[in-house]
């Protein structure tokens, strides 16, 4: 048997819309991407949604959106990808990263306040695994902490406090008290990389809440401006029959959705309801088999108020260190299972320590990273697998000396 970590889940569904779309003349951006937008809005509880490349481009155009930039500060979690924090650097601002909660894998929010200064333009709170972080609590520290804010653009002034910008890149289709992932937060953007629960390849998408005062046409252009060079007119448009003339507004960005990507896309979204279930079931699955396991703690993603997207099955090994950590996860390479660990928090990687972050700062990020251990979850996965993958798991932590097998695994991996 061997279990991968998260192949994507592609159907006729999806590959006959490919088809349609490569068939039909019109393969950058165009009517399927703007059907995949109105389909994300609608699903969300948004007024607009616009797909582009990336989650990371979704990010970085909606700081740009907003205006923020050298002088600002924006904050994030230390326990997440590089991808939350690398756009704040990308558009000049400065990186300020918080520590988890103890036992947490989302931001320690008296932390998270104190963090806050009259620079503070944006916080990026990440949906770890599909679970939706406190919102309610962030956005009752923004309204506390708005006597402070300084806004330096119209957007920021009409909004009138700190922004809260969702890394919901793993929280596609999750609900917090009866509102869904994309509809909470003042903007958030959605992942649909190869590996995230709703794919179109490559791709990504932003939503935002609709701000008094402000058109939301306007946004849309702007993001359209953003995206594609600062052009006045999409390719689509400039197909017209004698309207080739366009201007250039300013010099913009690249990162536009295709057609080939959107309607992937379109193929995923007629299936999500079911692939959304099909990870839930797992999940109560895993949740079950486990419970039989002492000594392993799982992230809860379902509740009352709340219910995942059931992205990634978080495991934590208690009182073990990250060299046990790491041996488990060969072990279970050996025994043909992938494994993955989300996150090693960001002060840990070179490029963070070189803007001046140390791991010593942040010690609740330091101790969910280093017994943490993600199980494959993905929806071509079985529960003769899962039981697979827990008896493994409890195998390993049976034993009580790994001496001489580890050469073995060393062998296998490499
Ligand atoms: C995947 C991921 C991203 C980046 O998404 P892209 O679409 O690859 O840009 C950002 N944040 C988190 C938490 C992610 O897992």
């Amino acid at each position: 048997m061997h279990i991968p970590f998260s192949p994507p889940d592609i159907s006729d569904i999806e590959i006959n819309e490919v088809i349609d779309t490569l068939k039909s003349g019109w393969i950058t951006t165009g009517p399927k991407t703007k059907l995949l937008e109105k389909n994300i809005a609608e699903y969300v509880g948004t007024s607009k949604a616009v797909c582009l490349n990336s989650a990371t481009a979704a990010m970085e155009l909606t700081l740009r959106l907003l205006g923020i930039g050298e002088g600002d500060e924006v904050i994030t979690s230390a326990y997440t990808y590089t991808a939350s924090a690398s756009v704040i650097q990308h558009v000049g601002a400065r990186i300020v990263l918080v520590d988890t909660g103890v036992n947490s894998y989302q931001m320690d929010y008296e932390q998270l306040e104190k963090a806050i200064t009259p620079n503070t333009k944006a916080i990026i709170p990440v949906d770890i695994a599909g679970v939706m972080c406190d919102y309610e609590t962030i956005f009752d520290i923004v309204h506390r902490k708005q006597s402070l804010f300084r806004p330096s653009t119209d957007l920021q002034k009409e909004i009138g406090r700190i922004v809260v910008l969702a890394d919901a890149a793993h929280s596609f289709g999750a609900v917090l008290k009866g509102k869904r992932s994309g509809s909470i937060a003042d903007f958030t953007s959605f992942s649909f990389h190869a590996v995230k629960n709703f794919t179109t390849g490559e791709g990504g998408a932003v939503t935002w809440r609709d701000i008094p005062g402000v058109d939301n046409e306007e946004i849309y252009k702007q993001f359209m401006l953003l995206s594609l060079h600062g052009q006045s007119k999409d390719a689509l448009s400039k197909t017209k029959l004698g309207s080739w003339e366009y201007d250039i507004v300013y010099p913009g960005y690249k990162c536009n959705m295709t057609d080939i990507m959107a309607s992937i896309g379109l193929g995923q979204f007629q299936r999500y309801p079911q692939l959304l279930e099909k990870r839930r079931q797992l999940i109560q699955f895993y949740d079950k088999e486990l419970s039989h396991i002492g000594d392993v703690e799982v992230l809860r993603h379902y509740g009352q108020n709340f219910s995942s997207s059931g992205h990634l099955y978080l495991v934590r090994l208690l009182g073990k260190d990250e060299e046990y950590r790491n041996k488990v996860i060969k072990q279970m390479a050996w025994k043909n299972i992938s494994t993955n660990v989300h996150y090693k928090p960001l002060p840990m990687h070179t490029a963070y320590k070189n803007l001046g972050f140390d791991i010593c700062d942040y010690p609740n990020a330091f101790s969910m990273y280093q017994n943490e251990v993600t199980l494959p979850l993905h929806t071509q996965l079985t529960n003769e697998e899962v039981k697979y993958v827990v008896k493994a798991l409890n195998s390993i932590l049976q034993e009580s000396t790994w001496k001489g097998r580890d050469i073995n695994v060393l062998e296998r991996v490499e």
